[in-house]
């Protein structure tokens, strides 16, 4: 493995899982600006706030962390204009572009801080996170509705032999599942969401593969549009919470922990988290995602996944990422969480000590994620 990728994998592993700083500037004194009617934070103020430094990262982007390196440390990476955006490496689609003032600072939409960058760097101070005990599964499609075809295969296939996998590898680490089909039989997007909101302390994981005309390949990782923001994949401006809008917090520590896990293990291209309004995504009272495994439009990847192997390799990224994000929403405030990330190079944490117990201050805004029962 070369040595890029060895780091990569010690920072991801750690991407959800260290305690911060306590913070030193009251949240609610930061400054906003109004840029084209949106709400913006002047980076130093989340640089300092977070302890981070400046720091020397790719050419072309801002880069601000404690190291580029180094188990525990975590490093944001930014250009001006541009709604991509790299935390660890690991690319999240912002629901604004990042933009930079007259004065060269760079400044953050106040709702990518409080919805992305501090639930994904602060997941201890997620509020009411529900201990994971379930894991409702959802392969895509099936019955007359194949999804995306290639010459090998169907989509619906291709969903359930890794959901089926995924159930396997999900059960030995001893979670309850529940599948929304087991066989190729055709249910609606609203059964789907039915069935997953029977259960608490779960989450909803849909299961899906892509395909496009041109040559796109990689993996790509969906949960709900914040209120408020529209993204290729929610093109109608919401301005009401959603059922699944209750989980917004951790709707993306749950994508992040998957996608990142997925990016590391496969070596697939990062394609991004992404926002969208899909209908699987809208309803469940639980945090949810889609994944979306690779194209099958494309040659390379549909070879791939037409394998055993390789969707044998989905699931345990699936898995893997559902572990640490268990273990994540697990930890205190002012502690990491014991379990170890189990298949990680991190190795177990729970001999860590670390330095402060203090509850530290929320951002404005709220990480909270306050349950909706129906
Ligand atoms: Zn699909």
């Amino acid at each position: 493995m070369p040595k890029y990728r060895t780091i990569l994998l010690i920072l991801l592993a750690s991407i959800l899982w260290t305690a911060m700083p306590t913070p030193a500037i009251a949240a609610s004194d930061w400054p906003e600006t109004s840029i084209d009617g949106v709400s913006y934070i002047k980076v130093e103020r989340l640089r300092a706030f977070y302890k981070f430094k400046n720091l020397q990262g790719d050419r072309g982007y801002y880069t601000i962390g404690s190291a580029l390196s180094g188990k525990g440390n975590r490093f944001l990476k930014m250009k001006a204009d541009s709604q991509t955006f790299y935390i660890n490496n690991v690319h999240f689609e912002l629901s604004h572009p990042v933009k930079r003032n007259a004065q060269g600072e760079y400044l953050i939409s106040k709702l990518d801080i409080v919805k992305v960058i501090d639930p994904v760097l602060r997941p201890q101070y997620i509020k009411n996170a529900e201990n994971v005990q379930t894991v409702i599964i959802d392969p895509g499609h099936g019955g007359h509705d194949a999804g995306a075809t290639n010459s090998a295969a169907h989509e619906a296939d291709l969903n359930l032999k890794v959901a089926k996998k995924l159930k396997a590898l999900l059960t030995r680490a001893g979670f309850k599942v529940v599948m929304t089909r087991e066989a190729d039989i055709f249910l609606t997007l609203q059964e789907r969401v039915n069935i997953a909101n029977k259960y608490e302390n779960a989450i909803f994981v849909s299961i899906h593969h892509n395909s496009s005309r041109g040559s796109s390949k990689g993996i790509e990782t969906f949960t709900l549009a914040p209120k408020g923001t529209t993204s290729p994949y929610a093109r109608t401006l919401r301005y009401q919470d959603l059922a699944g809008n209750s989980q917004d917090s951790t709707n993306i520590a749950l994508a992040t922990a998957v996608h990142s896990a997925a990016i590391l293990r496969t070596g697939a291209e990062d394609r991004g988290i992404k926002r969208a309004r899909f209908s699987v995504l809208c309803s469940p009272k639980h945090p949810a995602i889609l994944f979306e495994g690779g194209f099958m439009s494309n040659p390379e990847e549909a070879r791939l996944l037409n394998t055993d192997e390789y969707q044998q390799k989905l699931a345990e990224c699936i898995c893997v990422g559902i572990k640490n994000y268990k273990a994540a929403m697990g930890a205190k405030p002012g502690s990491v969480p014991a379990q170890s990330a189990s298949g990680t190079r991190s190795g177990s944490t729970s001999s860590r000590r670390i330095g402060t117990s203090t509850r530290g201050q929320t951002i404005r805004g709220g990480t909270s994620a306050s349950r909706t029962r129906p």
